[in-house]
């Protein structure tokens, strides 16, 4: 008897509305796999409860959480710290409480960089990103902090485009400008890497990035954050172009799999998050 524990470590996600939101199938069934008793609780938190789920997972000794829209920003109220690029990102999705303090961290960029780091090498890179949103302030940040050498930006309102190259450009060594996204955008010539970090292709295998295709170059690494469908048509066309695609699951089970590390201080199997998720996803041909 005296050995026997009941009481599981307790992770979980603050968003709403978050029934679509797969994250806990993803990481319980990592946690399953590994043997941890840990559980994972996919709440629905409104706004203005944000205050009190975030003193109930300090009072129920919650080791972290993650929060999604549309917490992000409003969290960081809440915390005692924030991690370098948390603070330069100005958001945070995960946040890790150890001996009552809240420790705010932005796993969104360091996913997607984790997930490239599986092709090619950052440092020193040419990288052509679209769109301004959250996701790419959070993958520019990051890149500018793994040392690329430029990050053209683009977007169709070019002010979101200078605020992120803007924060790349103060905040990290690397160099960034922006442009307004007119037509079909042109890769300019020597780019390594490009990204698809806009909301096109969300939901919908056929829809396609306003991309000039005839300006990619073979060997260029094009990445997505689509996770769902992963393989997007602008991956499949960058894939008959002799480029290296790179679909969004990496990047959604790479954030999952640093986040536990900073809750737990262990890694989980990716392989089994990524399976879940194409099962969840339905999807067969993740590239
Ligand atoms: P935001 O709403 O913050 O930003 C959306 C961006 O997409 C904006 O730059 C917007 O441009 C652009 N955009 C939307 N429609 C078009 C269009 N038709 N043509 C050109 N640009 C367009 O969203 P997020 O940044 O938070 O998320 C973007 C995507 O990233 C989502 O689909 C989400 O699923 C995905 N994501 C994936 C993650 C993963 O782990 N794989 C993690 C986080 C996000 P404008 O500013 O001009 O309106």
């Amino acid at each position: 008897m005296s050995n026997q524990n009941f009481r599981s470590i307790l992770t979980g996600s603050f968003s709403t509305p978050c029934t679509d939101n797969p994250t806990v199938a993803m990481i319980e069934a990592a946690y399953r796999h590994a043997g941890i008793d840990a559980r994972y609780i996919n709440c629905d938190v409104k706004a203005g409860n944000l205050a009190a789920a975030v003193r109930g997972a300090v009072a129920m000794e919650w080791v972290g959480f993650n929060c999604s829209l549309p917490h992000k920003v409003a969290v960081i109220e809440y915390l005692d710290e924030l991690a370098e690029a948390a603070r330069i990102i100005g958001a945070v999705n995960c946040v890790t409480i150890r001996d009552g303090r809240l420790v705010g961290n932005n796993t969104d960029g360091k996913g997607f960089l984790a997930s490239l780091r599986e092709v090619i090498d950052p440092a020193g890179k040419k990288v052509f990103l679209l769109g301004a949103g959250g996701a790419a302030r959070a993958i520019a940040v990051e890149l500018g902090l793994a040392g690329v050498a430029h990050i053209t930006v683009v977007n169709r309102d070019p002010a979101k485009a200078e605020t992120i190259a803007a924060l790349v450009r103060d905040n990290t060594k690397s160099d960034a400008t922006a442009r307004p996204w007119v037509g079909n955008a042109r890769v300019p010539e020597g780019t390594d890497i490009v990204i698809n970090a806009t909301s096109v292709g969300l939901g919908d295998a056929d829809a396609m990035v306003e991309v000039d295709l005839d300006t990619l170059a073979k060997g260029q690494v094009v990445a997505d954050v689509i996770p769902n469908p992963p393989m997007t048509r602008f991956l499949r066309e960058a894939r008959q172009r002799g480029c290296t695609p790179l679909d969004g699951l990496g990047m959604l089970v790479n954030q999952g799999v640093i986040g536990v590390e900073l809750w737990l201080g262990t890694t989980l199997d990716a392989g089994v998050m990524k399976q879940t998720l194409r099962d969840i996803f339905g999807a067969s041909d993740a590239g």
